[in-house]
């Protein structure tokens, strides 16, 4: 058994040239045991992640706020609270908070994480698939 208590991991803000674009503040939960990492991140409204795969997939779970999600080569994607989303491995994509709200979530990875470039401006601004719409 491995029992990980949360007072013990530091928070560390995303700095330039870190796997974030703005200010993102990841909490490692558990350390890669087994090849599953999970993470708490806590994003400010505009942070995001770079883009990037894991290795054989990851969950997220949507805590608290509003953020994006975004596949490479689909559209981007609200987060809300509650929201599950699984990403295969070998995906690449990024997710972050909305340009104005937060966005706690917790994210399980499954083996290793490969960072790629940032996520251009132009791109995190890019049009969101319609709520409605969505299946
Ligand atoms: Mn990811």
């Amino acid at each position: 058994m491995i029992h990980i208590r949360p007072h013990e991991q530091a928070g560390i803000a995303g700095k330039p040239g870190s796997q974030f674009t703005g200010d993102a503040f990841p909490y490692l939960t558990m350390p890669a045991t087994d090849g599953v990492t999970i993470n708490s991140v806590d994003f400010t409204p505009g942070a995001r992640t770079h883009w990037h795969t894991h290795e054989r997939g990851q969950i997220i779970l949507v805590v608290a706020g509003r953020g994006l999600i975004q596949s490479e080569g689909g559209p981007i994607e609200v987060l809300r609270q509650g929201d599950t989303v699984w990403i295969p491995g070998g995906e690449r994509h990024w997710h972050g908070a909305a340009p104005d709200s937060f966005l706690i979530h917790t994210a399980i990875s499954l083996g290793v994480t490969d960072w790629s470039n940032p996520v251009a401006d132009e791109d995190y601004h890019g049009p969101v698939r319609s709520e409605e719409t969505a299946s």
